[in-house]
């Protein structure tokens, strides 16, 4: 299983997390800057790849 998360502005997977991670705390790109989401967005982002890849190999 892969999970992908990369920047959609330059495609940089590494990420800048807020100190204290909330739901509405906001991960931005630590290449451009790009505000990628929230924490819960990014997270909801994960589970649906996690979701869609099972779908596939069922
Ligand atoms: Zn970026």
């Amino acid at each position: 299983m892969r999970i992908e998360l990369s920047c959609k502005l330059c495609g940089s997977a590494r990420f800048d997390y807020p100190l204290v991670i909330t739901d509405d705390a906001e991960i931005s790109c630590s290449h451009c800057g790009r505000k990628v989401g929230t924490v819960a967005e990014i997270q909801a982002q994960l589970i649906e790849q996690i979701t869609s890849d099972d779908a596939k190999h069922s």
